[in-house]
């Protein structure tokens, strides 16, 4: 039995599943998660010493690779003065006015430990911003672990096949109403039959929990209008998106403006970090300011500002790394399509910049309902195959794959390489 091996069966003595979030269980492809002993740039290291060419990314955060120098000498920096003060530092105001300064349209930022967080605390102060309680989101969309957004969510919520999760009560559950990825008519017909009662319409601008799907165009732009016409705030959850497909995010990427922004992965630079942020006017309704309440025991925690702060403060000051991810992104994605293609595997391959999804199907994939044809098998196969030969892929077919500045033309190479042989397996 290899080190991998006796790790899982020990992690799961302590640990439900062996592990502290349920995708990294490999569950959905049917095989022993790989335990991590360290990674570096585009690499990731198993506790068998197997190398690895990452495009995970730990989720999304590490756009600029593992362990990036900037962002490790700022740990490094923070930590001599101390881990945690519960008190004001400066350090925060400056994460915050990069934030403000990048970001198109919001003014404030509360800094949170998590996206789900971030989420939460935002659907919490849209309800206390309009005095309404229901709430409007996608199928297969996921917004974090808070109760009223694990109602038909994406990510591994959907590997389990179950469109919620058991211990959400059924009244946390009953204001959130969902609408169909893209389809703009489905919004307008829960606005019409739910009138002055939705608070907000919460989407990721880009889904990537399903499976990256894109949204159409005029599709965002759709969800600002129908939220002005019935006085719902539009919420982008950029989560994932925000920093990812541009420094200001979704909304400059696609030119639409949202009410309430939610951030995390790339905002701490690797380190436990959520966000959300908006108009002063919007934002001065939460505490101590207003009445919406939310509070962290270690928000804005010094060393993880730092890091967070590191990683944004070097996207600004690189601003090509984003037109070499769209180009590396449409490199990896063109090669995958044409590998898949050579070996007659029927794939529809999505990308928006650097997130890229392999569907194995023969549907075009742009809500849930298509993204669910995507083939379970044949993506457990392929997922071992790419393993095997040193790609280190999402464990599940409904997650996006990351490219980082740090992945370079040679490991692109080498992981189309390992795709065509890969597909060819699968094809022959
Ligand atoms: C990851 C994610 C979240 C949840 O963030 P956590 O830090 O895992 O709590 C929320 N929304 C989106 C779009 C995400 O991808």
């Amino acid at each position: 039995m290899d080190v991998n091996d006796a790790l899982y069966l020990k992690a799961q003595q302590v640990m439900p599943g062996g592990v502290n979030s349920p995708v990294r269980a490999y569950r959905d492809v049917d095989m022993a998660p790989r335990f991590i002993n360290s990674a570096d740039g585009a690499y990731i290291t198993d506790a068998d010493s197997c190398r690895y060419i990452d495009y995970v990314c730990s989720w999304g955060p590490l756009i600029l690779g593992h362990n990036h120098a900037s962002v490790r000498a700022a740990v490094e920096q923070a930590i001599p003065d101390g881990l945690s003060f519960g008190a004001p530092t400066s350090g925060e105001i400056e994460i915050a006015r990069l934030i403000v300064g990048m970001v198109p349209n919001i003014e404030m930022v509360r800094m949170v430990n998590s996206g789900t967080e971030a989420v939460m605390s935002a659907l919490r102060l849209a309800r206390g911003a309009t005095g309404r309680d229901k709430l409007i989101k996608f199928d297969g969309c996921y917004h974090g672990h808070c109760d009223a957004m694990l109602v038909n969510a994406g990510s591994s919520v959907l590997d389990g096949g179950r469109p919620s999760s058991a211990g959400v009560p059924e009244g946390a559950a009953r204001d959130t109403l969902t609408a169909r990825y893209n389809d703009l008519d489905s919004v307008r017909a829960l606005l019409e039959a739910n009138r002055d009662q939705v608070a907000a319409v919460i989407v990721e601008p880009v889904a990537a929990n399903m499976g990256v799907v894109p949204p159409a165009p005029g599709f965002l732009q759709g969800l600002r209008d129908l939220c002005d016409e019935f006085g719902a705030l539009l919420i982008f959850d950029e989560v994932i998106t925000g920093f990812r497909l541009a420094t200001g995010g979704a909304q400059a990427y696609f030119d639409v403006r949202a009410d309430l922004v939610t951030f995390g992965k790339i905002i701490g630079g690797g380190m436990p970090v959520g966000a959300y942020a908006g108009s002063r006017e919007l934002m001065e309704l939460v505490a101590p300011c207003g009445p919406v309440y939310q509070a962290g025991t270690l928000s804005g925690n010094p060393v993880a500002m730092a890091a967070g702060r590191a990683q944004l403060l070097w996207l600004k000051q690189h601003p090509y790394i984003y037109e070499d991810l769209e180009k590396n992104g449409e490199i990896l994605a063109a090669g995958l399509r044409d590998a898949a293609g050579a070996a007659g595997v029927p794939v529809r391959v999505n990308r928006v910049g650097s997130l890229i999804s392999v569907f194995f199907t023969d549907t075009d994939v742009f809500d849930l309902e298509s993204a669910r044809t995507s083939d379970r098998d044949l993506y457990a196969a392929y997922f071992a195959g790419m393993l095997k030969r040193g790609i280190y892929l999402a464990p599940s077919r409904f997650e996006a794959m990351f490219l980082s500045d740090a992945h370079t033309k040679e490991d692109i190479d080498t992981t189309l390489k390992a795709a065509a042989e890969t597909f060819r397996e699968l094809g022959g």
